[in-house]
């Protein structure tokens, strides 16, 4: 589904990933951990061009997006992004924030975009809320709205940053078992996060980012309880 080669990006001078290497399969959720400025929303951000690298390359689905003649919008279709930050449309109700983007980009008549989107709010827990306005709903609420919102466009590839780090704490698990919900359904999942129990349940790989160093890739077995390198021994220590 994804595959990164030598990824390298400098912000000026600094160097903020370097060199990494790896690939993502078809149906497999990958939490990246790491401190933070290791370069974790940037890594994500490089997978769907949000940010360009500065060397090396990304494919998705065998497409090379870092050549300059691939169609990233075309791309972008394929992948849903959960931001920390939710970024509902603020003047639309539920309902028309999950129909905009799939009648706007994909040409589906309202009757079909409303269908699938009340069949999502479902899903999520929010079948009652199609008519409220993103400011009236709970933290939680918004962002699974947001999940919903990005499944919408039957993306192939899910993108999460932080998605529950803006939420207070009652609200956390709610969200995280939308994402438990749609990992079971074999979304491919890439999901920055500080949730060590999403990381250790859920993923089926950890990828630890250290100072813009994929320094350790494992399965979560392995990485909790045998960190190799001591910056991750060191991380761990301070979170678990
Ligand atoms: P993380 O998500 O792990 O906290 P980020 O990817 O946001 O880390 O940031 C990695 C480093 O890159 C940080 O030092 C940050 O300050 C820097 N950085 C991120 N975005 C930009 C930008 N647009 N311009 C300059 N520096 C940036
Ligand atoms: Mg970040």
């Amino acid at each position: 589904m994804i595959k990164v080669e030598n990824l390298h990006k400098k912000f000026g001078d600094t160097d903020v990933l370097k060199n990494i290497s790896t690939s993502i399969e078809a149906g497999e959720v990958v939490s990246i951990i790491g401190p933070s400025g290791s370069g974790k929303s940037t890594f994500l951000r490089c997978l769907n061009l949000l940010e360009v690298p500065t060397s090396g390359k990304v494919w998705i689905q065998d497409q090379d997006i870092t050549d300059p003649k691939t169609n990233i919008m075309k791309v972008r279709q394929n992948i849903g992004m959960v931001f920390q930050h939710f970024y509902l449309f603020p003047h639309k109700t539920v309902l028309e924030n999950l129909t905009y983007a799939p009648m706007k980009v994909k040409g589906e008549s309202r009757e079909d975009a409303e269908v699938k989107a009340r069949d999502l709010l479902a899903k999520v827990g929010l079948k009652e809320k199609e008519s409220a306005y993103p400011n009236n709903l709970s933290g939680g609420q918004k962002q699974r709205v947001a999940i919903a919102r990005a499944l919408a466009m039957e993306p192939k590839l899910m993108l999460f940053d932080e998605p529950t780090s803006a939420l207070d704490p009652e609200m956390v698990k709610e969200v995280l078992n939308v994402m438990k919900d749609l990992a079971k359904t074999g979304m491919t999942m890439a999901v920055v996060t500080h949730e060590m129990g999403f990381a250790r349940e859920v993923a089926e790989r950890v990828m630890f980012l250290d100072d813009g160093v994929l320094l350790e890739e494992g399965t979560p077995e392995e990485f909790f309880s045998q960190p190799r390198t001591s910056r991750a021994k060191d991380f761990l220590e301070k979170i678990l």
